[in-house]
């Protein structure tokens, strides 16, 4: 089973080819990370980087009925006090009870530090499983036990025979990668190694008895529904509205979606084996989990790509639908849905033709997002992708298809996010969560990347996209004056450099 028998996951850097600073033409990315300069470039400057722990622990803040233990000191959980309040209004937008995510943390010490934190962790899972009854209890091993060497799964391992909750360990220590996306693979292998994955006989699901009369035909019907079945892989970016549109749009055609891992409890995951086929809403996310359950469950998998805009809904869809033998079906639907897509957004597009944008963020969205609306008349003028991996490489591919001369960077450092908007001056900008407010200084119109309150997905996703960047572009009076009002930080020569001056080779 390779990885997957492991007590801790491989970081991307072990098990994949990533990258975290380039410049250059985005066609040439995929030749520059197989000849090996990518991992040779870095920076001699970074204002600030994201530790992968927060990603992991975003993802394991949503799951039904959890605890979280930070084994960690104190600070390290910070970041929980933002994602707990998401963790619920996510839950609520499913339908679920809007409930926060209980954790605690072990409050590592100096002195813990030199003794070893194993006593601490033992106590706090012990006091996590009596007082708050979790079904899940995710130990998160950061930086500090990862340098001291605590073994947390031994701990683990020696406390679960005394609770009732399924307790697994997150192992995302920030320094261990250069990419966040490793914490994806951390949470996946939290699941896979310890909570169960299979449904319980007449518990989840009920057997057809040999001795019913009806026995032949109420397997074949079993058999049918469990094939027809389509796991759907979401991801902490991905809103309820798009988890909606996708199952909508499969639904269309006979299949039946149920949507994994973020927001289920223990009951829905063991459901996961039941399913017919694994299907991956972002290359860069899920391909540890869906080559784990292939392996295991012999369940086939497909990453195709994020279903965005046109272009990217269409091939997402027909693949699955290919599968199933009804790509007819899906083709026919496909018509009809783009037809009326176009109608609705073609009074807003003259708004929007041949605008510059550049667009910031995670590497899939980015590239998609970039073949979208070139599609749809804008001029794309950048691209800066937060990471590199080597499962970006199909979505960079149809990049460099579609837009063969599109600067890319790789880069999540806002320095060079302003520089390159002072110098290339883009009519409008589309970029992740947490740097609108560092655009507006700037002076730019921006709109987010993602935002889970709305649906970027599908048909219903185009629209709702065009819809607010026409919004935008008519409503900027908002940076203009807060640019005049709210100096930014960086010294006039700094805009004299090239954006990308600190990167090395
Ligand atoms: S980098 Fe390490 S110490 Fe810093 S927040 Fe992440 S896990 Fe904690």
């Amino acid at each position: 089973m390779g990885h997957y028998d492991k007590a801790e996951p491989p970081v991307r850097d072990a098990r994949l080819i990533i990258g975290d600073s380039y410049s250059g033409r985005g066609c040439d990315v995929i030749d520059c990370a197989r000849s090996g300069c990518l991992l040779s470039k870095g920076r001699r400057f970074w204002q600030a980087n994201v530790c992968q722990m927060s990603l992991s622990l975003m993802m394991a803040a949503t799951v039904d009925n959890c605890a979280i233990i930070m084994h960690a000191p104190i600070g390290c959980g910070a970041t929980m006090a933002q994602l707990a309040p998401n963790a619920a209004r996510g839950k609520a937008r499913r339908g679920k009870q809007p409930s926060m995510p209980v954790w605690l943390s072990t409050n590592l010490t100096e002195i813990d530090v030199i003794g070893g934190g194993g006593s601490k962790l033992r106590e706090t899972i012990l006091y996590a499983d009596r007082e708050y009854h979790p079904e899940i209890i995710f130990v998160v091993a950061t930086c500090a036990p990862n340098i001291i060497g605590d073994d947390i799964d031994e701990v683990i391992r020696s406390v679960e025979k005394n609770t009732e909750a399924i307790i697994t360990a997150l192992h995302c220590p920030g320094f261990k990668s250069r990419v966040v996306a490793s914490a994806y693979d951390a949470f996946y292998h939290a699941l896979l190694s310890r909570v169960p994955l299979e449904p319980i006989a007449y518990r989840d699901w009920r057997p057809v008895e040999r001795a019913d009369p009806d026995y032949a035909a109420k397997l074949r019907r079993f058999n049918s529904d469990k094939r027809s079945t389509v796991n759907i892989w979401n991801a902490t970016s991905i809103g309820a509205g798009d988890e909606e549109e996708m199952a909508r749009l499969l639904g269309a055609v006979g299949l039946r979606a149920r949507i994994y891992a973020e927001y289920c409890s223990a009951d829905e995951l063991r459901m996961v084996s039941f399913g017919g086929l694994n299907v991956s809403m972002c290359n860069v996310h899920d391909d540890y989990i869906l080559a784990y359950l292939h392996e295991k469950y012999n369940i086939p998998y497909i990453i195709k790509g994020m279903p965005l805009g046109f272009a990217g809904t269409r091939e997402w869809l027909m693949e699955i639908a290919d599968s199933f033998g009804v790509a007819d079906r899906a083709a026919s639907l496909i018509a009809d849905e783009e037809r009326r897509c176009r109608e609705a957004i073609e009074p807003f597009l003259p708004l929007l033709a041949g605008k510059r944008v550049l667009i910031a963020g995670g590497v899939i969205r980015t590239g998609a997002e970039a073949v979208m609306l070139s599609e749809l008349g804008l001029d794309v003028i950048g691209v800066r992708a937060y990471h590199y991996d080597t499962g970006a490489d199909p979505v960079l591919a149809d990049m460099a298809d579609e837009l063969p001369d599109v600067p890319l960077t790789v880069s999540n450092q806002p320095f060079e996010l302003i520089n390159q908007l002072k110098n290339l001056k883009p009519d409008i900008v589309i970029s992740h969560n947490g740097t609108h407010a560092w655009i507006a200084k700037a002076g730019f119109v921006s709109v987010p990347l993602w935002d889970t309150e709305r649906t970027f997905f599908g048909y219903t996703g185009v629209f709702s996209l065009v819809r607010r960047l026409a919004f935008a572009l008519k409503n900027n009076s908002y940076p203009r004056r807060l640019s005049a009002n709210a100096p930014l930080p960086y010294r006039k020569s700094w805009y004299a450099r090239s954006f990308d001056a600190y990167i090395t080779d």
